[in-house]
């Protein structure tokens, strides 16, 4: 309730300065030209290292094409969600393309990764239940447990004797879910997926894996970092390497089937346009050829050169090779400070601020691309030796 003193409105405006106050206050910057590896950011040609189209396919003229041809046969609205008259032939085959792709039973489509999880989460848990989520998950884990009244307990990240003794208490509960990022989208590292998976069993709890920073990039012909794993739920996003829209989440027929039934994020909403749907599916085959293997070369050669660059100016970097590197900064205004630095001088990396990340830890976020050059990341590493003083560590 606003006090009485004020109106709404003003109160909201209050707010809003109070955001811009603390130095988070969020705007949009116009970016015109496909997203590629050079863009317009607010009018300015730039090196574009905040991009999640790992893999350059978000315009890749082929996918192009093929989401053309499925405009012209099918339109592009679907009209309708799936369960009433929306179910259009593209999102069959892309729920049975991306089920032979993960080896599972079945998938299901969703419009948004943010969709995905909180669907999942309020369709399988309920207030007898309780989950186990990762300290850095994504914002979309973390709504749908909330949104499901489960019980949530949240381990320290990747602490695996924490969630051991976690997943020691509390048998009374009806159903147990672990869930994690398998690549981490703030700071580029990986959960210890294997023996978070074994764990999880060991104490006959579900897992969901949010591989959404991994398909495409990361696993055998790019297929993620669930392969092999007795993951009960994996979900992925269409979004980022594979250069699209929508996510997907693949298991054993019956949770698939109580999603469709119960996940109110699927239910009631309209399908995704079949030139989407259409798209996606091309793009999975993209990254299984031979093209898609020589992009996911090119891209761990920029890892491993823009790591070895940042180690040289004395920056921490994750352990393993990361398309996703974080330069922690700090402070919130410092991290925009620096942000703008780096954008005037032609390189756009996003900062990064709270509620994103924990308090304390705003930073630049770096985001490797295939279609960059060494040259890009040459430039890159150049402007950030510029700003080296300005950077703590
Ligand atoms: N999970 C993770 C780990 C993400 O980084 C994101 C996107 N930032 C999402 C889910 C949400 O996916 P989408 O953008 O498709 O809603």
């Amino acid at each position: 309730m606003s006090p009485p003193d004020r109106t709404p409105l003003e109160h909201i405006q209050e707010e809003l300065a109070a955001l811009e106050a603390r130095g988070l206050g969020r705007r949009m910057r116009q970016i015109s030209g496909p997203q590629a590896a050079e863009l317009n950011v607010d009018g300015r040609p730039v090196i574009n290292f905040s991009s999640n189209n790992y893999l350059g396919f978000a315009d890749h003229p082929a996918l192009r094409a093929v989401a053309r041809a499925a405009m012209e046969s099918d339109g592009f609205g679907a009209g309708a969600s799936r369960l009433i008259v929306g179910n259009l032939a593209p999102h069959r085959a892309l729920e049975s393309r991306i089920a032979e792709w993960k080896g599972t039973d079945a998938a299901l489509l969703f419009n948004s990764g943010y969709q995905a999880n909180i669907g999942i989460l309020s369709a399988l848990l309920g207030p007898d239940d309780a989950v186990y989520s990762d300290q850095l998950n994504h914002a979309s884990l973390i709504d749908g447990a909330r949104l499901s009244r489960a019980r949530i307990h949240v381990f320290p990240h990747r602490d695996l004797t924490a969630l051991r003794d976690a997943l020691r208490v509390g048998h009374a509960f009806r159903r147990r879910l672990v869930m994690t990022d398998s690549i981490f989208s703030m700071d580029g590292d990986r959960a210890p997926l294997p023996e978070l998976v074994a764990l999880a069993r060991e104490h006959d709890a579900l897992t969901l894996v949010d591989d959404a920073h991994a398909v495409g990039v990361l696993g055998e012909a790019g297929i993620g970092l669930c392969a092999g794993l007795p993951v009960d739920l994996q979900m992925g996003t269409l979004g980022k390497a594979l250069g699209g829209f929508g996510a997907y989440v693949a298991g054993a027929r019956p949770f698939i089937e109580l999603l469709l039934q119960r996940a109110r994020s699927f239910v009631f909403t309209t399908a995704l346009p079949s030139p989407v749907a259409a798209f996606a599916g091309a793009a999975i085959d993209l990254t299984a050829s031979p093209e898609g293997a020589d992009r996911r070369a090119r891209l761990a050669n920029h890892c491993a050169r823009f790591q070895a660059g940042l180690r040289a100016l004395g920056l921490p970097t994750p352990a393993e090779p990361s398309h996703i590197v974080p330069i922690v900064v700090g402070g919130a205004r410092q991290t925009m400070a620096l942000s703008e630095a780096l954008l005037a001088a032609g390189v756009f990396a996003q900062g990064i601020r709270p509620p994103t990340v924990p308090e304390g830890t705003s930073r630049l976020r770096f985001a490797l691309m295939a279609t960059h050059t060494d040259a890009h990341i040459d430039a890159a590493l150049g402007a950030i030796a510029t700003l080296r003083a300005e950077i703590p560590g």
